[in-house]
């Protein structure tokens, strides 16, 4: 059957650019954050947030992401109570994307937290798109127009690149972008008469 490849990578490491450039090859690519997110407008995950959080985090009648994130940040047990809602939706929705592309030999899932999340699990092969911390640090400054400390505190809640590297199965290397396509390129090759 279809082969399902993870792709992940701590906080500006470059993931979000090397699943456009496997998408430019023409793998089917499922971007896990960006679904998430619609997912949490659907009728029955409205319901379930507005019964587990109240009113107090709806705008205009949907849930707000701004303030569902307010509440969660820093509070585990209530960050575990919102995943034990989304979380489960997202998975059936992913498997039925699968379904769709049954005629290929493999599709990609990007997620971010794909190890901290346990999904790689789910996951025939992992890639690990890797940058030194500093570099990754600089890039989403840059992109995201926010101060060092903020990246910080993004980067505290994943795991350390170390951890995640014995668990996979390739690494992109992603300093220089060209020489990081490279990479990727092998990868797919290898992908395609596995
Ligand atoms: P996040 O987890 O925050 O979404 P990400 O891992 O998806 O990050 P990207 O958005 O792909 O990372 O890359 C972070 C930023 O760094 C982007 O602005 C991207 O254009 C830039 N970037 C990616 N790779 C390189 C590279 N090799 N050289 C320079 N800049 C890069």
């Amino acid at each position: 059957g279809t082969k399902i490849i993870g792709l992940t990578g701590g906080i500006g490491s470059g993931k979000s650019t090397m699943a456009n450039y496997f998408a430019s090859l023409g793998v089917p690519v499922y971007i896990a954050d960006e679904e998430a997110k619609k997912i949490l407008y659907l009728p029955a995950v409205v319901a379930e947030v507005k019964g587990a959080f109240g009113e107090m985090v709806f705008t205009n009648g949907l849930p707000d992401k701004a303030k569902l994130a307010g509440v969660v940040f820093n509070n585990p047990e209530k960050l575990a109570v919102l995943n034990g809602i989304i979380h489960p939706k997202v998975k059936e929705h992913f498997l039925e994307w699968v379904k769709m592309h049954n005629s290929q030999n493999f599709v990609i899932k990007e997620a971010a937290i794909l190890f901290e999340s346990g999904s790689y699990k789910d996951c025939d092969k992992v890639i690990l798109v890797t940058a030194p911390k500093d570099l990754r640090i600089k890039r989403v400054m840059q992109r995201d127009n926010v101060t060092e400390e903020q990246v910080l505190n993004r980067m505290a809640n994943q795991w350390d690149e170390e951890k995640k590297v014995v668990l996979s199965d390739y690494i992109i290397h992603n300093i220089d972008r060209e020489a990081a396509k490279n990479e990727a390129y092998k990868i797919f090759s290898e992908l395609n008469n596995m």
